[in-house]
């Protein structure tokens, strides 16, 4: 089959979705393909699904980088960098992007990003989509005096943004959700908050686009892209050629490997986390919880708690640890002992699309402006879909732009000094 549309999407992920509906909205013939029998298909599917601006801090930051090195010989540790040497380019991206100031920069980004998102994924629910989007607020906990003191830190400068915020002790924290343990010292509570099932949302968001009038192409495979001079014309599939006046990558993990072939760096790797699922019971907590010191979050879905965690910077494979599984459970289970005697389900794995300063890349490059990546939403992509979809539309149909679009652009990567010193003074 060869094709020609206005717009073509690679990768039929929660932001592959998301750019479909908004650009089929504003009229455009859009052609989203997916290598996946299902849209779905990678990460987006298994998320924790937690809509949470509270928690924007991005993978960047001295605190996560000294965790990362503690844990190398640690092999059920939460955070984990492994020291591989076709990671060298993006660890040193990301260890210049860790500086303090960078890092603050970083959290601004992403709380403004993620609070428009979170009014978008309101709206789309309220549109009637079936996104499963639930807004029972978000537990943040803690189990050491340490922790609770990082986590209202945190609330302080939330706070100072405009988001609401409660500090509870261990006993006000257990009245609201009862599933907390005697282990929880405190918690904050962000009421605005919600969550959803990331499959379904998905599912919700894809099946308005095709409604709206775009193709959603199931089972294939973007192979190569065909460029002309400073375009790029199509890309070659493994069911014949697709041509488009603008492309948008959208492949998640998988983003470089496709937009490294016309010259396009948008270093992404893959952070690898797991989850598993839990049957529901009367007394499932009714409430999403992110605890602090285990950092795992354990999300009630319509008949089953999914209980995830770890972030590993280990490439782009599949293999399971068992270990870093088991400890992800046992943290869950030590914040809220009810789980533990519930059989768990088969661990599921997911690769976060990980930029190196955890903020997403999203935008062309003067290189091959009909390209447009949409990427790297490390932890927050789910949340961060909708209006990564918008900011995509207005890209491509030259709208106003609703943010400011330079601390996202790709080519804040072109060079290492730029990324951390010049670039870092430009974006201010
Ligand atoms: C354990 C865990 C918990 C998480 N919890 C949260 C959370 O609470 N909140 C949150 O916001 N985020 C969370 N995330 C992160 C979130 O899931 C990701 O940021 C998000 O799913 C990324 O979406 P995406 O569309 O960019 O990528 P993906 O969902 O990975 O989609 C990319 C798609 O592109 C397809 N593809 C790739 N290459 C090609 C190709 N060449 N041709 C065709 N198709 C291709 C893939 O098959 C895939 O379906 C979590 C992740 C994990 C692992």
């Amino acid at each position: 089959m060869e094709r020609h549309s206005d717009v073509l999407i690679v990768g039929g992920g929660a932001v592959g979705a998301c750019c479909a509906l908004e650009l089929a909205r504003a009229g455009a013939d859009v052609v989203l393909i997916e290598r996946g029998a299902q849209l779905a298909s990678a990460c987006s599917a298994g998320s924790a699904g937690l809509i949470c601006p509270g928690h924007s801090a991005p993978i960047s930051s001295l605190e996560s980088l000294k965790l990362g090195i503690r844990n190398l010989l640690k092999p059920d540790g939460a955070f984990f960098l492994r020291p591989d040497p076709t990671l060298a380019p993006w660890l040193a991206r990301y260890v210049v992007a860790c500086r303090p100031e960078r890092a603050r920069r970083g959290t601004k980004i992403m709380r403004e990003l993620s609070v428009a998102s979170l009014e978008l994924h309101a709206s789309l629910a309220d549109e009637g989509l079936p996104t499963t989007f639930t807004r029972r607020g978000i537990l943040n906990a803690a189990e050491t005096d340490a922790g609770l003191a990082s986590l209202e830190a945190e609330a302080g400068e939330n706070a100072e943004a405009g988001l609401r915020v409660e500090s509870l002790d261990g006993d006000a924290a257990r009245s609201l959700e009862p599933e907390l343990g005697p282990s929880v010292v405190g918690a904050v509570f962000y009421p605005d908050e919600a969550h959803c099932d990331g499959a379904r949302f998905v599912e919700a968001v894809g099946a308005s686009a095709h409604t709206e009038g775009a193709s959603l192409l199931l089972g294939v495979e973007g192979l190569r892209l065909l460029q002309s001079g400073s375009r790029v014309l199509g890309v070659e599939t493994n069911r014949g050629r697709m041509l488009a006046d603008t492309i948008v990558i959208a492949a998640g993990a998988w983003t470089q490997e496709l937009a490294g072939q016309v010259g396009v760096y948008a270093p992404v790797v893959g952070g690898k986390g797991y989850h598993v699922e839990l049957a529901a019971q009367p007394s499932t907590p009714a409430i999403p919880v992110l605890f602090k010191e285990a950092r795992v979050a354990i999300t009630p879905l319509s008949d089953r708690v999914r209980v995830g965690g770890t972030l590993e910077l280990s490439g782009l494979n599949d293999t399971i640890s068992q270990r870093r599984v088991d400890a992800v459970l046992a943290g869950a289970r030590r914040g809220m002992p009810g789980l533990t005697g519930r059989e768990p389900g088969a661990p599921w794995l997911g690769l976060r699309p990980c930029s190196p300063d955890g903020v997403p890349i999203i935008g062309a490059t003067s290189r091959i402006p009909n390209v447009v990546v949409a990427s790297g939403h490390a932890h927050m992509g789910l949340a961060l879909a909708p209006i990564t979809g918008r900011l995509v539309r207005e890209i491509i149909r030259n709208d106003a732009p609703s943010h400011d679009l330079h601390p996202l652009r790709p080519e804040r990567f072109q060079t290492l000094i730029r990324a951390g010193g010049r670039g870092a003074a430009e974006s201010r």
